[in-house]
């Protein structure tokens, strides 16, 4: 049986350590569905739409990775698409403690999915979709931390 693993997140934009994650992900399992989570509560600055763009563009040269988009609980996603793994990446202690709240609460929710936690390059070990956003809102450049298709959507957003 093909092994199939979900990379769920905001990637509101992706970033270098997501896709840094997502390729190291793809060497371990057959298929990796990245997962942008559809979350209303939040007030992202790219549409899922863009997101979902965004991601396809900059993953297309890994074959075995799909981006997709999910409502409601993590774990009815991943059985619906028959994974049986979830990907996370882990930059720092703050990381650890809510990602083992959010892997103890799945494993209870149904014991077949497991979660991999995979360290952060030290690269991208300070890298987040909200830092980046941060410095590309005062027009500084961002072009370390992004790919480039993420960097022209950011300076679009924020044209004044
Ligand atoms: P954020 O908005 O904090 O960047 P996301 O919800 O989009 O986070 O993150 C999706 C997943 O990617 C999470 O497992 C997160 O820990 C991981 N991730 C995000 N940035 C990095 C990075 N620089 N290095 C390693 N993992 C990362």
């Amino acid at each position: 049986m093909a092994s199939i693993a979900v990379c769920p997140g905001s990637f509101d934009p992706v970033t270098l350590g997501h896709l840094d994650i997502i390729k190291r992900g793809s060497k371990v399992f057959d298929k990796v569905i990245v997962a942008v989570l559809n979350n209303r509560s939040k007030q992202p600055l790219f549409t899922v739409e863009e997101r979902i763009e965004l991601l396809r563009e900059t993953t297309r040269d890994i074959p075995n990775v799909e981006v997709d988009n999910f409502n409601g609980l993590l774990i009815d996603y991943v059985k619906e698409k028959n994974a049986s793994a979830i990907i996370k990446g882990l930059r720092a202690v703050s990381d650890f403690e809510y990602e083992l709240q959010m892997a103890s609460i799945n494993r209870k929710l149904d014991e077949n999915v497991e979660t991999f936690f995979m360290m952060t390059n030290n690269k991208y070990s300070y890298l987040s979709s909200s830092i980046v956003k941060e410095i590309a809102k005062y027009d500084a450049p961002v072009g370390d931390l992004v790919p480039d298709v993420v960097e022209e959507a950011l300076k679009k957003k924020y044209i004044k």
